[in-house]
């Protein structure tokens, strides 16, 4: 059986335990990050270098989507946005495990697991944020 793997190639680093964190462009010239990568900075037109944007946040708002999902997610699945303690407000799938816990301002942490399909219908792994516990 061939590993599973990411869904699309530079939007998240994992190092296969689950754990992982999303992968920005932090500009050189005033330090703003973004979400997706881009090339230059909006801000200042600085040349934009890749940076890890951590695995935490703060869930700032979020849906949750009862009709049938797209690319083999679970029903229902929710999405977000996710203020990244380091790094930009950015929109992101939340556990599908967890839609009936999630409540705005709660901690999130970002793991990486086998969720639903690629574009070409094989498994694969997606980066996704759930309640941080204990903390
Ligand atoms: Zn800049």
């Amino acid at each position: 059986m061939d590993a599973i793997e990411a869904f699309a190639e530079g939007v998240f680093a994992t190092r296969g335990d689950g754990s992982g964190e999303l992968l920005g462009g932090e500009c050189a010239a005033c330090g703003r990050r973004y979400f997706p990568r881009r090339d230059h900075c909006p801000g200042c037109e600085g040349r934009l270098a890749e940076c890890g944007l951590g695995d935490r946040g703060t869930l700032y708002t979020y849906t949750v989507v009862r009709v049938r999902p797209p690319l083999g997610l679970p029903a229902p699945y929710a999405v977000g946005y996710v203020d990244l303690d380091r790094g930009p407000r950015v929109f992101a799938l939340l556990d599908p495990q967890a839609v009936n816990e999630l409540a705005i301002g709660m901690p999130l942490v970002m793991r990486v697991g086998p969720l639903g399909v690629d574009a070409r219908n094989r498994p694969c792994l997606r980066p996704y944020f759930t309640p941080r516990r204990g903390e």
